[in-house]
Formats: C-alpha cells, structure tokens, sequence
C-alpha cells in the first residue's frame, strides 16, 4: 500500500537521537531549547515552547489567551477535531466558520458576516482559531483586521504549515495573529514523532505557557510571589499540566529540521507533478491563493461527481483495492456525534458538507518515489474514466 503520508528519517535523525539516550538528559534539557530556538529563528517569532503535541499546545495557546466558561471560540469545521476540543478543555464554547470552496480554508467574508451579527447579539467570540488547511495559509491579513475591529485574539492553527509562507513571510512569525501552533506527528511536515509547538511574540504569553507546560510551577527567582525558603524552592501558581516534550523527540526534531526546505521544495515539486498529471481527469485540483505559498502537507482533489461514473464511496476503496492508500481530510467536526450532543448539525455549514462529499487525499510525502506517483495516476485514470 503507498500510504497518504510517511516520515522521512535518515542517518542523521537516528543518530541525533541515541547522542540524547547516552546523554545526562532525557526529558526538558538543552534538546527542547535547541530545537525551540531553531524553530522559533527559522520562523522569525521572538520565542517558541515545545510540548508533547499540538493537541496539548491549542489547549495551553487557549489557556494562555485567557479563554474559559462562558467564552466563545470560532474555527473552521473542515479540520481535526483537535481545533475545536480546545474551547472544550477551557469550559468554553466552540463555534464554526464555514469553509471558502476554493482554499478550502475559513472564509473570511462568512466570518465578516457572521461577527457583524455577533455584535448585535452580545456573542462575540474571544479567540478565533484559523486552520492553514492542507499547508496554506488563511488570509491572515483581514483576519488580524478583523480581530482589531472586533475585539478577539487570534492563534493560528499551522499544524499543517510549517514551512509555508503568506505574503513573503514564514508562518509562524505570529506577525497577524497571538500565537501560532505547529504539530511534529510523523505525517505532518517535520516529525518529533510526537510533538507540538506554540509561537509567540508576547513575553507574557511565553511565560504562560513555560509556567502551563509543566504544573504551574515555577523556580525562576524573579518570578517567585513568596520568599524562597533555599535552593530545592519552587512554587506552584497555577493549575498546570505535564505537557512536556522529551529530549529524544526534540533532538528528532532539531534534526528534521535541518531538511524542512528540502521536504517542502520535494512536496510542492510532487504536487506541481500530480497538477500536470491529472488535468484531464474530472477532478477540481488544488487552488493556492497568490498571497500563500503552501507546505503543501496534503493534496486534496473534489471529485466531479457528476462527470465520474462511480460514486465517492466506490472510488475510494477501488483506489485502496489498487494499493493506493487514499484518504479523506476532513469530516466536518460539527458532524461528529459529540458535537451534535452539543446542539450542531447537519446542514449548518454546508460549503464544508459539500466539499467533504468529493473530497480525496492522494498520497504525498517526500520519499514518494515518481514511479509510485505514476502508480496512483494510473490507478486515478482507471477508477475515474
Ligand atoms: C494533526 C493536527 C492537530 C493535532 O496535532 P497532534 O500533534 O497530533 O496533537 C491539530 N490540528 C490539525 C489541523 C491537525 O492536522
């Protein structure tokens, strides 16, 4: 089966991490404040706190931002639940946005319309959660504008997007938004195998999240509300959590990351590749907006349904039958069981409904050899015409 998504470790990956098992540190140590710094310089973001995924780093970025009962959080319903679980942990509301059908992100025109209507009603959101679907970038510039108008903070889910850039830049400077969250799982761009991380230019934001990450405790003598009782002192201010990442993933990592342009670069090239190659079948292909340049961390087609003579179901499993590990990105969230417990449903936002009925994620990852790209091209043709 050639999988939709696959890690890239070589020699030097594997040798990062056993300098770190024969080391005096295995977990918090000079590892995660390499790869921090590494991750925090090649974004241009003045700091960078690695966790153990960006599950926990959404849920820390909430809590940093201050969100909690009673507050609003709007994101996109065409992502990983994990967007939207993190109002949930802080006990506040979760909303949605619906998608733009040609970048397949937020649309930031429903999102306009949708504050507008907000305001009247006293149910502003306090964060808004963005998702860099399939590695490009939303538009950040309204975004951020909007955010002034109306009074919300901004933290860019980039799980998908390290290694993209909008409007010249990298994502993950936070230039448009509070903080940005990246994910280092092994089918995203850059793998700690499990791994996430929050950007940020506020120095009392990073604090937060150092303090969030492990506990609420805290020994940095400047930050002590009491008097220290001797050097075993620390003290624990707020209901924290062990989020940490180990030394083993960070070295991973900071290793990853010395090839992050040459992953992007591979990915874009295999993408530009599948472009020529299925032109002339009856799929709508990736759209980039002129402002993003995408990390191109997945490739999603629309099927044509009504040029393809089988349905969604039936090509997806011919696909998978051929060996070509295909897959769909992403049942819209408010659809899930659980979050129809919470009063959402089918119908609600129907541009992301549509597209999750002739959605298609084809294989892409760096070691996808042209050969194998052919396999699944060829395995198209025959499933679709
Ligand atoms: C993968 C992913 C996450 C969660 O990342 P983990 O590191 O697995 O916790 C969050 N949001 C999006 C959009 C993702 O794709």
């Amino acid at each position: 089966m050639i999988p939709y998504g696959r890690q890239d470790i070589n020699d030097d990956d594997v040798r990062a991490v056993i300098e770190v098992l024969r080391s005096d540190w295995l977990t918090q140590g000079p590892a995660v404040e390499r790869f921090e710094q590494q991750v925090a310089a090649y974004c241009g973001a003045r700091h960078a706190v690695a966790l153990s995924n960006a599950t926990a780093a959404l849920h820390l970025a909430c809590l940093a931002a201050g969100l909690g009962p009673g507050d609003l959080l709007w994101t996109s319903p065409n992502t990983f639940v994990a967007s939207a679980n993190c109002a949930l942990y802080c006990g506040a509301r979760p909303g949605f946005v619906d998608i733009d059908p040609a970048t397949l992100n937020l649309d930031v025109d429903a999102l306009e319309q949708r504050l507008r209507a907000a305001r009247t009603n006293g149910q502003l959101p306090k964060l808004v959660v963005p998702v860099h679907f399939a590695g490009q970038s939303c538009d950040m510039a309204r975004i951020a504008e909007l955010a002034r108008e109306y009074g919300f903070s901004v933290i860019e889910d980039a799980a998908h997007a390290i290694g993209a850039r909008y409007q010249g830049a990298p994502v993950g400077g936070c230039r448009f938004s509070a903080m940005t969250v990246f994910s280092f799982h092994p089918v995203k761009i850059v793998t700690s195998g499990e791994g996430g991380m929050v950007l940020t230019n506020s120095d009392t934001l990073y604090r937060q999240l150092l303090l969030l990450r492990s506990h609420g405790i805290t020994r940095a003598p400047e930050q002590l509300q009491g008097a220290s009782d001797g050097p075993w002192y620390y003290e624990q201010q707020a209901l924290g959590f062990n989020y940490r990442i180990t030394d083993i993933q960070a070295a991973l990592g900071a290793s990853q990351m010395g090839r992050i342009d040459a992953f992007v670069a591979r990915r874009q090239q295999l993408a530009r590749r599948y472009d020529a190659l299925l032109a002339d079948l009856p799929l709508v292909l990736p759209h980039c907006h002129p402002d993003a340049e995408s990390a191109t961390h997945l490739y999603v087609v629309r099927l044509r349904l009504d040029r393809v003579k089988a349905s969604q179901r039936q090509v997806f499993e011919a696909l998978r039958a051929r060996a070509i590990g295909v897959n769909l990105h992403y049942i819209p969230v408010h659809t899930q069981p659980y979050y129809r417990e919470l009063g959402f449903a089918a119908g609600d936002f129907p541009q992301a409904e549509q597209y999750y009925r002739e959605a298609l994620t084809l294989p892409l990852f760096p070691g996808l050899s042209e050969a194998e790209q052919d396999q699944v091209v060829h395995a198209l043709h025959e499933v679709l015409v």
